[in-house]
């Protein structure tokens, strides 16, 4: 009895260190030398102990004996990988991410990652250019008047490099770090969402990424300093009516041919292709194009079909079609669709030229994770930030009942959301770049962050616009919500719709990325070689074996114990997360490989159990993001509340999708079983609770270091075509005159917070308050009913066909 204890014991030690089979082996024998001290063991057991130790332990016997009927049984189980999906999944890196997904993520490894900054030339840019066009920028007369950014707008983004951030210095770009170029889109977001969309997608994906990273010297040297002085606008068309999110599918094709070019008989190609949603595309002088490369003729060589090819076009080119414009959600950033038909152009435009040929998928895939993981993350940021700023001003400035709306409790609740979000938000925006800085090319957390941070994101913008009532209703100069509330679809579906990255980007590509040997299972079935196939087979297979035990042991732990004695780099209030972000991870892991073992080829169509898993995987990445920036900015006590609210709602989401994932397991008995083990007290996370909304909602209602923290780095200026800079400078001056106000009241008795500059002119003639007071009281009244109000029009302006209004005026009058 105690040799079987004993073996249990160091069975479960060494499998929750995640210890080697050898390991395992050695401290077995000793177990049983003791065991056979104490009289325990028969030579039977030391019969049984000798075969498996040396089938486990020789990697060619266990291989010919064990693996070879399990890699036939795997073979048939997995289906077949195209070459896009290879691509897709093998293209970028992993990081941290991939820590999280192995069940035993090293926390030290987290907080050693760098502290995003900004260099001297990043910071003087965001102090000078980026602040300037903010003030140039009136987002009203972008949005409703123009349709359009001003033409001065224009011309200072090309002249000061806004297009140029991702182009090496060499070639006259700016070369910004992926941190410095989310600073700025997300203050240009904070001013105007078109300001932002028009700067972010030349330096996101598209020519200038591709160039850089595939081009040949003659086109980077033609382009890139082109690109750089703003001389060519370039915008990028993989998107047309047939292929939207299954991108791969396009049936624009290229023929390679010979033809006339300038006169002369050259190699080339003979394009067809009808796009839409292009961003930039109206104003664009250079189109990248995504097709079909065909070589029917040989010219290129054996092969007919080379795939995916991404060309560049000067726009200008005779036969291009290109200049009318979507109308995106009133967000009238340039967008619009293109056609050519049977249009040469030489060969040698080909990104990379004719050697590149066919390789387009796969450059579009690697680029992709890091343009995905900066752009629409960082606008997703900016809006969250805005919504929660612009609420706690504005809930504070705006009384009903007599009260500020944000003491109410039930305006407490959206305000709590949007302060926690505003701060995960922009923590995992942070870590984001951290990674991509670091030079990694992160593309499952790139697609966490473009799903959860737009989604997170449209979100806000609702409670937001849901705090401010008719205020946020009305459209007008001095609406500082609205566009973001019409914008937010727009982000939820470029680059990579929401549902689609959910459902099948981030734990389809997550799982097989992060997980430490299914890759190396998938691979091993393409391996031609059949010796070295099973080879490569049985090193992954006993791996997996012993990291899904590993998992299995600490996650019975974990429940058991609810992960109180896990590891943490702390020993504060945060503590509880670490533990139990330890205890969601080894979850995580364990049932991912439930799920792969039971269903195999099959999850991948399960998108609804692949996208709790992932989500699973995207709060720990999302509160492992807020613990750490928490962690570099000094672990500040005023900020406590805002890192609570996001931990305790990120774990509580990862529950949800926990629970949800075992309540429909495809085979319920193991659901119910797991659910059982993994949580044997019940679930032990709860939502933040009221008094924790309370506090972070008083938070954001108060200035001090919660509304700095969130406000960093946004277009704050009091200035006229800035509202959420008025909205600021007016909650500022109507706290300054609160004590004053009561000061009054004492004396003269209750008053509604109203007219104050009549109150401040009544109190200084009865010498309660001095005319300094009386002038607090005066600016205060000026934001108060700045804030308050609305626009209105004549009905003239709000007629974009003013021939219609004349006609039913004209009605309208006989
Ligand atoms: C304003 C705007 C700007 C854009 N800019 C560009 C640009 O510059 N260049 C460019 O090439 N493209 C651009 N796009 C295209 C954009 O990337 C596509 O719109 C996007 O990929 C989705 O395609 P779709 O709109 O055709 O939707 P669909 O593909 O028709 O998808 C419809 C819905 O089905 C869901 N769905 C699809 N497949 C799955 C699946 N397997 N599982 C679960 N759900 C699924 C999607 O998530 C979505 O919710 C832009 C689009 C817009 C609207």
């Amino acid at each position: 009895m105690i040799t079987l204890l004993l073996l249990l014991i160091s069975w479960a030690v060494l499998a929750y260190h995640g210890f080697s089979l050898l390991a395992i082996t050695r401290v077995t024998l000793l177990v049983l030398v003791v065991g056979t001290l104490l009289g325990e063991v028969s030579p039977a057991c030391w019969l049984v102990f000798a075969v498996l130790a040396t089938l486990l332990n020789l990697p060619p016997l266990r291989a010919a004996s064990l693996s070879r009927p399990l890699f036939s049984a795997y073979r048939k189980l997995m289906p077949e990988m195209s070459s896009t999906e290879r691509d897709a999944i093998e293209a970028g890196t992993t990081w941290w991410e991939a820590e999280l997904f192995r069940g035993k993520p090293d926390w030290q490894t987290l907080h050693h990652y760098p502290r995003p900054q900004l260099s001297e030339a990043e910071q003087a840019f965001m102090d000078g250019p980026v602040e300037e066009v903010c003030r140039m920028t009136n987002d009203w007369e972008v949005t409703h008047e123009r349709a359009d950014l001003s033409p001065e707008v224009w011309d200072y983004l090309k002249k000061h490099g806004f297009f140029a951030m991702i182009i090496e210095k060499q070639y006259g770009g700016l070369a910004f770090s992926a941190y410095a170029q989310s600073r700025v889109l997300q203050k240009l977001c904070s001013t105007s969402s078109v300001l932002a969309s028009t700067v972010g997608v030349p330096n996101s994906l598209g020519p200038g990424e591709l160039l850089q990273a595939y081009g040949t010297r003659e086109q980077k040297e033609h382009y890139l300093p082109r690109l750089a002085r703003g001389e060519e606008i370039p915008c990028f068309a993989l998107t047309g009516p047939e292929a939207g999110s299954d991108a791969g599918a396009i049936p624009d094709v290229g023929i390679v041919c010979m033809g006339d070019w300038q006169g002369e008989q050259v190699l080339g190609m003979r394009l067809t292709w009808d796009k839409r949603y292009i961003t930039l595309a109206p104003v664009a002088t250079v189109l990248g194009l995504a097709f079909k490369l065909q070589d029917p003729e040989g010219w290129l060589g054996d092969e007919t079909d080379l795939g995916i090819t991404c060309a560049l076009i000067p726009v200008a080119t005779p036969g291009v079609k290109i200049g009318r414009r979507h109308f995106p959600l009133n967000v009238p950033f340039q967008n619009g669709p293109t056609q050519g038909r049977d249009l040469f152009v030489p060969i040698d435009f080909i990104i990379g030229g004719r050697q590149m040929a066919g390789q387009g998928w796969r450059m579009l895939m690697e680029c992709l994770s890091v343009g995905r993981g900066i752009t629409l993350p960082s606008t997703g940021t900016a809006g969250t930030r805005v919504s929660a700023l612009a609420s706690g001003a504005y809930s504070r400035i705006r009384r009903q009942f007599r009260l500020p709306i944000g003491r109410m409790e039930g305006i407490e609740a959206p305000l709590a959301r949007l302060g926690g979000n505003a701060y995960l938000s922009d923590a995992a925006s942070m870590l984001t770049m951290t990674g991509i800085d670091l030079g990694e090319k992160p593309s499952v957390v790139s697609a966490i962050v473009k799903y959860h941070l737009t989604d997170r994101s449209q979100r806000s913008i609702i409670d937001a616009m849901d705090i401010h009532g008719g205020k946020g209703i009305c459209m007008g100069p001095n609406n500082y919500l609205a566009r973001g509330y019409q914008g937010a679809p727009i982000a939820i579906t470029v680059e990579g719709a929401n549902i689609l990255t959910r459902s099948m980007i981030i734990y389809g590509q997550g799982a097989i990325r992060c997980h430490p040997y299914v890759l190396a299972e998938m691979l091993s079935v393409q391996e031609p070689d059949a010796g070295k196939a099973l080879a490569q087979f049985d090193r992954a297979v006993f791996g997996h074996i012993g990291f899904a035990i590993g998992n299995l042991v600490r996650s019975l732990w974990f429940g058991f114990t609810g992960a109180r004695f896990s590891q943490t780099p702390v020993r504060d209030e945060t503590a509880p997360y670490y533990r139990q972000m330890n205890r969601l991870s080894a979850n995580l892991s364990l049932l991912s490989d439930v799920a792969m073992a039971s269903l195999g080829g099959e999850l991948k169509r399960r998108e609804r159990l692949s996208a709790r898993l992932g989500d699973v995987l995207s709060q720990l990445y999302l509160v492992s993001a807020t613990l750490k920036r928490f962690n570099d900015e000094g672990r500040p006590a005023e900020i406590v509340p805002l890192v609570h609210w996001a931990c305790q709602d990120g774990l509580y989401r990862a529950q949800i999708a926990l629970v949800e994932l075992l309540d429909n397991f495809p085979a319920p008995m193991l659901g119910k079983v797991l659910k059982v083990l993994l949580m044997p007290w019940g679930t032990p996370f709860k939502r933040p609770s009221d008094k924790l909304d309370h506090r972070v909602a008083r938070a954001l209602q108060t200035p001090g270091p919660a509304r700095e923290c969130i406000g960093a780095g946004l277009y704050l200026a009091a200035e006229e075509g800035n509202p959420l800079g008025m909205l600021e400078q007016a909650f500022v001056d109507v706290l300054a005159a609160e004590p004053v106000f009561d000061k009054i009241t004492q004396t003269l008795g209750r008053r509604s917070f109203t007219q104050l500059d009549r109150l401040a002119a009544e109190a200084l003639n009865a010498g309660i308050i001095d005319p300094e007071e009386a002038v607090l009281l005066e600016r205060a009244e000026v934001g108060r009913l700045r804030t308050i109000k609305v626009d209105d029009f004549d009905p003239r302006e709000l007629v974009a066909n003013k021939a219609l209004f004349n006609d039913a005026m004209l009605n309208r009058n006989t």
